[in-house]
């Protein structure tokens, strides 16, 4: 689904990211972990298209197609989704008539006719249902005045409404308590389909007892270092990153 070759990208003449390799299969979850700093947020940012990164080398396939040729809302409709990428707060716009936006625009792009008022609502009942999302959080404006946790409540609620191919979720876990950790978590799980895929930032282990990732990799300073299973986030839940900073220092 998701094929990253040796990509490279700066920001304001420095590089951050120095050559990512990464292919996410359908139906696949991938945790990516490391240090502060080391580029998880660029990397995220990248797929995106935010515009204050400069794309310096490398390509990204989405199903075979050019991401790094599309405009930011196209990535969207072909169905890159990365929790934050809309404004954080819009008001006066409320929640589900952003939702219906997008939804009409990415079903316009794939061909389908709109839903009915009628058919937007019975898909919003079921899908609040789905992630456990509080209806009234679903008619007020968009993250306004939305709790930390409620933000991340939301940006699941808008993952099951928008089904998109590629969800990447930047530090989803970080402030949630555990309560909201497991709402966010159980909603992840049932979105998880063969025809879809995950990308989980995080910088703690604590989110991958919940959400079982298929490959953990791990990026230090602009590059993925290591990729293994489960275990390698246990050994640095364990063990720090320092090791694996040694350990590369030796080697390079
Ligand atoms: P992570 O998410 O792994 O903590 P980031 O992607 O946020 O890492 O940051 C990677 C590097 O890019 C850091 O050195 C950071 O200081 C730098 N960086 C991030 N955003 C900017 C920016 N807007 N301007 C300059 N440097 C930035
Ligand atoms: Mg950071
Ligand atoms: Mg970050």
């Amino acid at each position: 689904m998701l094929v990253i070759k040796d990509l490279h990208a700066s920001i304001d003449g420095k590089e951050i990211l120095k050559g990512i390799n990464l292919t996410v299969n359908a139906g696949e979850v991938h945790a990516i972990m490391g240090p502060n700093g080391s580029g998880k947020s660029s990397l995220a940012s990248v797929l995106a298209g935010r515009e204050n990164y400069e794309v310096t080398g490398g390509e990204v396939w989405l199903d075979g197609k050019n991401v790094l040729d599309m405009k930011p809302e196209e990535r969207a409709r072909e169905g890159v989704f990365l929790a934050f990428q809309y404004p954080v707060e819009i008001p006066g716009v409320s929640n589900i008539n952003f939702l219906k936006t997008a939804l009409g625009e990415i079903r316009q792009h794939h061909g389908l006719p709109p839903l009915s008022a009628k058919e937007f609502l019975a898909m919003t009942r079921e899908k609040q249902k789905l992630v456990e999302f509080d209806a009234k959080l679903a008619n007020r404006s968009l993250n306004e005045g939305f709790s930390g946790g409620e933000k991340k409540r939301n940006e699941v609620f808008q993952l099951a409404m928008l089904q998109p191919k590629l969800s990447i979720l930047d530090e989803t876990d970080s402030g949630l308590d555990i309560d909201a950790l497991r709402i966010v978590s159980n909603g992840v799980n049932k979105l998880r389909s063969k025809d879809n895929a995950f990308v989980l930032i995080t910088h703690y282990q604590r989110l991958l007892d919940y959400i079982v990732p298929d490959v953990v990799h791990v990026l230090y300073n602009g590059r993925i270092v290591r990729s293994g299973t489960k275990e390698l986030a246990l050994e640095l839940e364990d063990k720090g990153y320092d090791w694996l900073k040694e350990e590369l220092r030796v080697s390079e």
